[in-house]
């Protein structure tokens, strides 16, 4: 044999931890990870109602994977980041604004996580970290790693974006918000928004859009949304008809963001993803052109996991130096 034998390096997954916490509407998950950024347990709790109860929901959580991780490690977590859906002022870590959860307006989460748990906390709006997520993943596959590209999570009531320009993201000249796709008008008749304006795109993507078009009368629901999916898959006329317009109208914005950024890349995140062999040639090519030469590809991961993943890469991006990001 010639030269040297190869020495496999390895991160050590065990000596320094650290946590993700994605807030949803409904529920919050919370993981724990080493310093590859790998998920190696996450649990899931309901979302209280009060910021003062988020928190103390979040030190039990914590608890309980200090429990699950068993008595061999008893070393603390190390660090915290927090996908927020909405905007927040990612330098402090004080919530903003979020459209499903306005007591948290003004709370500032990753000083009160802190103090209770005494972990370092740091927190940014939930696209950003799905798109931190993403060139995270990307950079572990060095071939197709993508630089500038736009993350896109069409969620079950909102659509939001977060955009990575050379690397970093771009996040508005405060860091407290930027890429509000989801409230580009699109009808300037529509329906109202809750953003206080009309006819936003999310009005027309998001999930229980592209739901209310076909039950126009029953409340949205995620599982029987999944079914209306694989009902478009197997056939149906009316589930097809609906996506087709959901695919239309994510043309529409897909390609004025490609306009605007000349991305390499948008990557979509959510359940409408399930059905993306149906709908990709018409999001490519319904208002396409022939100077927009990105790639429109589904997430990595479920929307859920690449926010969750975002969350714990958010709290290792200041350890190491690649990839860059959030600079300041
Ligand atoms: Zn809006």
């Amino acid at each position: 044999m010639r030269g040297r034998a190869p020495l496999n390096l390895r991160l050590n997954e065990t000596s320094y931890q650290v946590l993700g916490l994605n807030i949803r509407p409904s529920y919050c998950q919370l993981a724990y990870a080493g310093l590859s950024g790998h998920i190696q347990k996450n649990l899931t709790f309901e979302t209280p109602t009060s910021p003062k109860k988020l928190v103390r929901a979040v030190e039990k959580a914590v608890s309980g994977l200090m429990t699950e991780r068993g008595s061999k490690n008893t070393k603390p977590f190390q660090r915290m980041g927090v996908a927020i859906p909405g905007h927040v002022d990612a330098v402090s870590g004080r919530i903003l604004w979020t459209p499903t959860h306005k007591e948290l307006a003004d709370f500032p989460i990753t000083e009160e996580l802190k103090l209770l748990t005494g972990i370092e906390t740091m927190a940014d709006s939930d696209c950003n970290v799905g798109a931190l997520s993403e060139l995270w993943l990307s950079t572990e596959r060095k071939k197709d790693r993508s630089t500038d590209f736009v993350f896109l999570n069409v969620s079950d009531f909102g659509t939001g974006a977060g955009v990575v320009l050379n690397g970093d993201a771009y996040l508005g000249h405060d860091a407290h918000f930027a890429a509000e796709f989801g409230h580009m008008v699109v009808e300037p008749n529509g329906p109202q928004c809750r953003c206080g304006r009309r006819g936003c795109w999310e009005l027309y993507v998001s999930n229980c859009a592209t739901w209310n078009r076909v039950h126009p009368r029953t409340p949205f629901d995620a599982v029987r949304f999944e079914e209306m999916l694989a009902d478009a898959r197997n056939g149906d006329a009316r589930s097809r008809e609906s996506i087709f317009e959901t695919a239309r109208y994510l043309s529409l914005g897909i390609s004025n963001i490609g306009f605007a950024f000349n991305p390499a890349e948008v990557v979509i995140a959510g359940r409408i993803t399930a059905v993306w062999e149906l709908i990709e040639a018409a999001v490519l090519r319904g208002f396409g052109s022939p100077h927009l030469r990105y790639t429109v590809r589904p997430a990595r991961l479920s929307a859920d996991d690449s926010l969750l993943h975002g969350a714990v890469c958010l709290s290792l991006q200041e350890i190491f130096a690649g990839p860059k990001f959030w600079q300041r």
